[in-house]
Formats: structure tokens, C-alpha cells, sequence
């Protein structure tokens, strides 16, 4: 089952794709992102850190 919360959420089918995309996006945002995998869609998600 996904959530909405997750559909809502940016999304990778594997984590290799997250990880690629997550240099770009902590340099624009500049903020340090963790990468997650999901257990409600089984792809990979981010999460800020604190
Ligand atoms: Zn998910």
C-alpha cells in the first residue's frame, strides 16, 4: 500500500538514481540529505538531516 504522504514525496526506483540526484539537490539547497528506502513503495526517498 502507498500512503499519499509518500506519493507526494520525490521518488527513485533505486538508490544508485537517489544518490545521483542528490548531489545536485543538496547543492542548490545546500542542505545534506539522507537517502531512505521505503517500505510502503519500495523505491528510495530523501530526508533532511538536522
Ligand atoms: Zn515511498
Amino acid at each position: 500500500m502507498v500512503t499519499k504522504s509518500c506519493t507526494e514525496k520525490k521518488r527513485f526506483d533505486s538508490e544508485i538514481e537517489a544518490r545521483r540526484e542528490r548531489i545536485h539537490i543538496e547543492k542548490e539547497f545546500k542542505k545534506k540529505y539522507r537517502i531512505y528506502e521505503c517500505n510502503e513503495c519500495n523505491g528510495w526517498h530523501f530526508s533532511t538531516i538536522n
